[in-house]
């Protein structure tokens, strides 16, 4: 696809809200997902798994999750054929933070592990993209919380602290009021 083409598939994905702009959205991606999902080329079997994982997204605007949850793990399995596990990681995030939304703290779990496996194969272990992500993973096992842990500074449930402030201050406040 032309690079405009992403573009403005991209700016229809973000402006459709009512029911029907979403459905007639949703029917362009399915579109480009069938004109691509056979081809041998790279670049069109990028086009299906991206179309995919838009799809996904709008199920889940359209709040039919069986639907997102089944394109959200088929756009991972596309991406992760191709050996394009960046992208494959960024899906397992989306997944993760759709899951969490749920309260599927074990599937949310489960995502967040496995985008450590993809970041792992594209960047190599030790690589500062790979410590974050073991950071949100630390951080969600500890808190049930997504937040970009990689960007706390202070936090208490990981004991980051780092403008040397302590982890007391909190409770002598809860116990001036
Ligand atoms: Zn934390």
């Amino acid at each position: 696809m032309q690079p405009e083409t992403y573009t403005l598939m991209h700016r229809m994905y973000c402006v459709a809200s009512s029911k029907s702009e979403i459905e007639i959205v949703l029917r362009r991606f399915k579109e480009i997902f069938d004109a691509t999902k056979n081809s041998g080329k790279r670049d069109d079997q990028f086009d299906a798994a991206w179309a995919l994982s838009c799809t996904a997204g709008l199920y889940a605007r359209l709040c039919e999750p069986y639907l997102a949850e089944q394109s959200y793990r088929e756009a991972i399995k596309l991406f992760d054929k191709n050996r394009m596990a960046m992208n494959a990681a960024t899906i397992c995030v989306a997944l993760a933070t759709f899951f969490w939304e749920q309260g599927r703290i074990h599937e949310a779990e489960a995502m967040l592990k496995q985008n450590i496996v993809y970041l792992i194969r594209h960047w190599g272990s030790g690589n500062r993209h790979v410590l974050a992500a073991e950071e949100e993973l630390m951080h969600f096992q500890l808190t049930e919380q997504i937040i970009e842990a990689s960007r706390h500074r202070w936090c208490k449930a990981c004991n980051v602290d780092d403008y040397g402030v302590g982890f007391d201050f909190e409770d002598t406040d809860k116990a001036e009021r």
